[in-house]
């Protein structure tokens, strides 16, 4: 059994490389999302201060955005792709400047990843179609979910209702 560590060894090999993605490289970010766009794609697209915060995990003042005083009825789509993503029906006063909301339309439009910037241990939300940034989400919401995603008005569009929605790109 002189051979039995390198038989070890191709077989450790081969587990790690059966474990490494062989897809092409895509920027990072935006991996597993149906809508890929490089930055410079999404820089010609958007305006900069959308650029900024959907693709550069920014942040717009607290009062200043369209959205975080809006009443109307109807849908908050992404901005960047038009995936719808809440609903008036759960948007709530939430007193932060920032539309807030205490859920999505659907729990498969709204990724989330651990955000660890600023010395603060945040949940970072993003729409799950092409992965721009959205804004974040707190364990301090209103009934029933006691969840409150506060959200950059300049990462949504708003759609009235009746109107109909349809995805870009
Ligand atoms: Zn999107």
């Amino acid at each position: 059994m002189k051979n039995l560590p390198i038989i070890l060894l191709a077989i450790l090999t081969g587990l790690i490389m059966a474990c490494t993605p062989t897809r092409t490289k895509v920027p990072k970010g935006d991996i597993n999302y149906e809508l890929v766009k490089s930055q410079e794609e999404w820089k010609s697209l958007l305006s900069p201060q959308q650029f900024r915060v959907l693709r550069g995990h920014g942040t717009e003042r607290a009062f200043s955005g369209a959205f975080w005083d809006h009443k109307n009825e109807g849908t908050y789509i992404c901005a960047a792709c038009n995936l719808p993503l809440f609903s008036s029906d759960t948007k709530f006063k939430s007193g932060t400047g920032w539309p807030s909301y205490y859920q999505p339309i659907d729990s498969a439009s709204v990724g989330s990843t651990i955000d660890r910037s600023y010395g603060m241990t945040r949940i970072e939300v993003h729409c799950n179609r092409c992965g721009g940034h959205l804004g974040h989400v707190f364990r301090d919401g209103p009934r029933p979910t006691g969840l409150r995603y506060c959200i950059n008005s300049v990462s949504l569009d708003f759609v009235p209702k009746g109107e109909e929605i349809s995805l870009k790109y």
